[in-house]
């Protein structure tokens, strides 16, 4: 029965001992239950979906059902961004196991590793401050049943899972009514931020990650400094009536560090981190989002100071009005508690939220009121500077070769992300172990860029003499037409390994620049056709399909220089998609941009018509290197190249 107000101080003190015993009891039961299932060998069941995080558990032979099955380089990944809480490496079976913590939940984790990895690895994983132990004898008892450490683990596990049981039954009898739990009930404030990494369990833990692991977003970050000083002492922010917010909106792309951010101030202002997911709601029952939401403030209120971290936010934020679609009820249910919550903070100013987001323009208005997430904070995808940054942090803690550039890198890198550049030191290093030497060179991060970019090489395809030959022509084209024009950026590398779907590739720096020019776009479209134009120089009219990606990637272009940037011949301004498809606008777009293709297609003809010779040496020279530098192509195409750029009346000057 639910206490009414009146008689909450007797009522829940009898309803708090009653529950208390209940929960004895139901570990009681729970221990003879589990005597009860070792004695018939049934496996330890998965925690239940949904449990609070269980930061200690140690892997469990019988956890492997359930256990994630990760790779080595997302578990390197995952403990790099903190979310691997403990590791068991087995030199034994070559695997490692243990907890991983995702969007507030822990999960058992499996991954295997090479034969002889595990001193890299554990080095590794202690780097990430990782609790490691290293084992070589798991089969010991033959994986039939538990150790008496491990049964411990798993009872204390479950009378964790019992109390967090408790909790949500007390808070039904209880009642909220939007204001924190009443004294008796909540949990023991501890008085000290600096003590929740001790004992409060995974619930309530300090991050260990700090500002200067986060790197190339220096703005965001000095505005969060101002918070930290905030969190860490509020008087002199109180004395001088300055209020801060309580909701900062992290607005950017997926693996730029919002999370790593979030967690970077909580971990400087050494205050306990709570996080959740929020596109784990969307499918979810009605109710359980908005449960999972206050149970999340519930817990974050039982500490003096907290950071709540809503990663996701457009998944329950979007605004109401313009998805007025069935189905939207969890949705909905979920926002608004979330608005309760946030709204619920009155003048303490002891939790701050931050929230995630790529799409701020649909959120709902009501999120972006003053009191809730009134400041937005861009955490975009980082600039040259910045991912020679992040490419720094990442290298100094490897061994590494004096030969590896990270300006260069850097520059080959445009468009990746802090998580991208992440996982590329990270792919070199593994390549780097696998070589045998332990040292990434260069020759270690250009194989890791492609991996990354392009998916690991196809060793093991059997590509016949002529396709190879063709896609050498095919690339060459690319590649020879991006040196020759000036508006264009000169290719990077140029390869005729098969990667993923690709034949062969031929890499350009992405456009780090805001702004595009009409020159620049349209050598963009003719280095896209010169695979094309090049084929025919060697099939005549019977070329491949090699060109479709080409095609796809020139006409999307082709199509936004019409209807957006007014580049085309109709002229400036903007056409919306719905009148490209029907209509007199449609067929003027539409032959707007066959004029730009068969422009750029032209183009491309007329650079390399000429130059067969050129185009005959690199394509030999592909045949048997298999991969060329930006370098090698220059030495390769000097010859031919002032004589081609003459004959170009597009070309201010040779590029080459
Ligand atoms: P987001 O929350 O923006 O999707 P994350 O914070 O989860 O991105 O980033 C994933 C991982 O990528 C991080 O744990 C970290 O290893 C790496 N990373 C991303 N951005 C940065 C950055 N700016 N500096 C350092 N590492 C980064």
């Amino acid at each position: 029965m639910a206490a009414v107000p009146e008689q909450r101080g007797r009522g829940h003190g009898r309803t708090a001992r009653a529950l208390t015993r209940l929960a004895t009891l139901a570990t009681t039961t729970a221990f003879a239950v589990l005597g009860a299932l070792a004695v018939v060998g049934v496996s330890w069941p998965a925690p239940p979906a949904g449990a609070a995080p269980l930061g200690h558990a140690k892997a469990h032979p019988a956890a492997s059902t359930a256990a994630e099955t990760l790779s080595l380089s997302s578990l390197l990944a995952l403990g790099k961004g903190g979310s691997i809480r403990t590791a068991v490496v087995d030199t034994v079976t070559d695997t490692v196991s243990g907890t991983v913590v995702r969007s507030g939940r822990a999960r058992a984790y499996r991954a295997s590793f090479p034969d002889g990895y595990a001193p890299n690895l554990t080095n590794q994983l202690l780097a990430d401050k990782v609790s490691v132990t290293a084992t070589a004898a798991t089969t010991g008892a033959g994986g039939q049943g538990a150790s008496g450490g491990e049964w411990m683990i798993a009872m204390l596990v479950l009378f964790m899972v019992a109390m967090i049981g408790v909790g949500s039954v007390r808070r039904r009898l209880g009642g909220r009514g939007g204001g924190p739990a009443p004294r008796g009930l909540r949990p023991q404030s501890p008085t000290n931020p600096a003590g929740f990494t001790k004992g409060r369990g995974e619930q309530a833990q300090v991050p260990a990650t700090r500002f200067a692991d986060v790197a190339g977003v220096d703005e965001a970050v000095d505005v969060f400094r101002e918070l930290v000083a905030y969190l860490r002492d509020p008087e002199p922010f109180k004395v001088a009536g300055a209020d801060l917010p309580h909701g900062y909106l992290l607005v950017g792309p997926p693996g730029t560090g919002k999370t790593l951010l979030a967690r970077a101030v909580a971990g400087e202002a050494g205050v306990p981190f709570f996080a959740v997911g929020a596109s784990e709601f969307v499918e979810s029952y009605v109710g359980v989002g908005a449960a999972r939401v206050r149970s999340l403030f519930d817990r974050a209120r039982s500490v003096p100071a907290a950071i709540v971290f809503v990663d996701e936010l457009d998944a329950i934020g979007r605004s109401r009005s313009a998805h007025a679609v069935p189905g939207n009820e969890e949705r909905e249910s979920t926002l608004n508690q979330l608005l309760v919550e946030m709204d619920g903070f009155g003048g303490s100013g002891s939790i701050v939220v931050l929230a995630a987001t790529n799409r701020p323009d649909i959120l709902d208005a009501a999120l972006l009121r003053p009191g809730r997430f009134d400041r937005q904070i861009a955490v975009p995808a980082p600039d040259r500077l910045g991912r020679a940054r992040i490419l720094g942090l990442y290298l100094e803690r490897r061994s590494v070769a004096d030969d590896v550039d990270v300006a260069s890198l850097s520059r080959r890198t445009s468009g990746f992300t802090g998580a991208d550049l992440s996982n590329l030191v990270n792919t070199a290093a593994l390549l780097a172990v696998r070589a045998g030497t332990g040292v990434i060179t260069t020759a270690e991060l250009d194989e890791a860029l492609a991996t990354v970019a392009l998916g690991p090489a196809r060793t093991s395809a059997v590509v016949a003499d002529e396709d190879r030959r063709i896609t050498a022509w095919h690339e060459s084209g690319h590649a020879l037409v991006g040196l020759w024009l000036e508006d264009a950026d000169d290719p990077i590398t140029v390869s005729i390994v098969p990667r993923g779907p690709a034949g062969g590739v031929t890499w350009f720096p992405g456009h780090d620049a805001p702004f595009m020019t009409r020159r620049q776009a349209k050598a963009q479209l003719a280095v896209a056709m010169a695979g094309r134009a090049a084929e025919e120089l060697l099939l005549g009219d019977d070329f491949t399909q090699g060109g479709a990606q080409d095609f796809r990637a020139a006409t999307d272009l082709a199509r936004r220089m019409v209807t957006e940037y007014g580049m085309g011949s109709i002229g400036p301004g903007y056409v919306p998609p719905e009148e490209t498809h029907i209509g007199v606008l449609a067929e003027r777009v539409h032959d707007a941009t066959e004029e730009l293709l068969d422009e750029a297609l032209s183009t491309a003809r007329s650079l390399l018509g000429p130059a067969r010779a050129t185009i005959e040496r690199v394509v030999e020279r592909l045949l048997d290197e298999e991969t060329l530098d930006t370098a090698t192509l220059v030495a390769l195409a000097a010859p031919e190249a002032a004589a081609v750029v003459r004959r170009l009346p597009l070309q201010r000057q040779g590029a080459a």
